[in-house]
């Protein structure tokens, strides 16, 4: 038997009338569902966020289509041109460069725009960084939360990480190589020193996991700015009354970015305190009492 056995016969149902949200490989070529393939074949137009990326895993398949370009920068021209072709009732397939579209990628307001014109949406579910990720990492999963880019700023990137601190599930962001290391060292700060990983490269040839406490990990010489694609799942922090100790530490982390207001509400949406509690406690840390 041939080791890589060509892909079975499409299948000659045509396809529904609507957008059909496909996911594609995030590496591997060959994740990709034989649904998937059905629609790439079968629709009447083909959104791509980069045509030259889609053309590629159409060639592998054998398949060749005519696209439209749609991203972000792109989208408020190619809507009114979508919705004419779904008003005709005609299949629309939308494909990212790789994944799950709408995950960090383009395609939520277009959803949301053919969902108040009446039309269906249909998903065609398959690989997405964030799950694949969360299925080798070894981090609690009962409870997750997809959190996305943090921002590449510190002082911005230490405001949101506190917004999802209090959050008893496995966090899962999506991470570039050179902010790799800032990003870990900020974790550190905002989360404790938490159970983690960082994975990188999914399904391609130098996939690895790296797995540790967050202080070791942004110590660890093979995370200073690696190349390829990475996700950093971090695990939930023990469930604890915070104490004033915790509140105090966490303020005085705060102040160093923050006025006092601001300090105080981000305190207490972090730590389930009470914010008028904490702004009193912010000035008197302020006036170091
Ligand atoms: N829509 C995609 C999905 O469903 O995963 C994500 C698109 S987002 C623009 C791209 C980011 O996803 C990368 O910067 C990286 O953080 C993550 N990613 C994508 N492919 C990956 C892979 N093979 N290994 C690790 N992370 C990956």
């Amino acid at each position: 038997m041939a080791r890589h056995p060509p892909p079975p016969p499409l299948s000659d149902v045509p396809l529904e009338a609507g957008l059909h949200v496909v996911a594609t490989p995030i590496g591997n070529l060959r994740d990709i569902t034989l649904r998937a393939l059905d629609v790439l074949a079968g629709c009447d137009l083909l959104l791509a966020e980069d045509t030259r990326v889609t053309g590629k895993l159409l060639a592998a398949y054998g398949l060749s289509k005519t696209m439209l370009r749609y991203d972000e920068h792109v989208a408020d021209r190619a809507r009114p041109r979508i919705l004419a072709a779904l008003e005709q009732g005609q299949s629309v397939a939308l494909v990212s460069d790789a994944g799950t579209p709408l995950v960090s990628d383009p395609g939520y307001r277009l959803v949301k725009d053919v969902i108040a014109a009446g039309h269906r949406v249909f998903p065609i579910p398959g690989p997405s960084a964030a799950l694949a990720a969360l299925t080798l990492a070894g981090l609690p999963t009962d409870r997750f939360l997809f959190a996305g880019f943090p921002p590449p700023k510190s002082a911005a990137r230490r405001t949101f990480l506190a917004e999802v601190a209090n959050v008893h599930a496995t966090l899962i962001f999506y991470e570039s190589g050179p902010r790799l290391r800032a990003s870990l060292t900020d974790m550190a700060a905002v989360f404790g020193d938490r159970e983690a990983v960082v994975a990188r490269e999914l399904t391609k040839l130098f996939e690895t996991a790296v797995r540790g406490r967050l202080t070791e990990l942004a110590a660890d010489p093979r995370l200073d700015a690696p190349k390829g694609e990475i996700v950093v799942l971090v695990g939930p922090g023990a469930e604890q009354v915070s104490t004033a100790e915790d509140a105090d530490s966490a303020l005085t982390e705060a102040l160093t970015r923050l006025p006092p207001g601001e300090a105080a509400s981000e305190v207490a949406r972090a730590l389930g305190l009470n914010r008028r509690d904490l702004y009193k406690r912010a000035m008197a840390l302020k006036d170091g009492r």
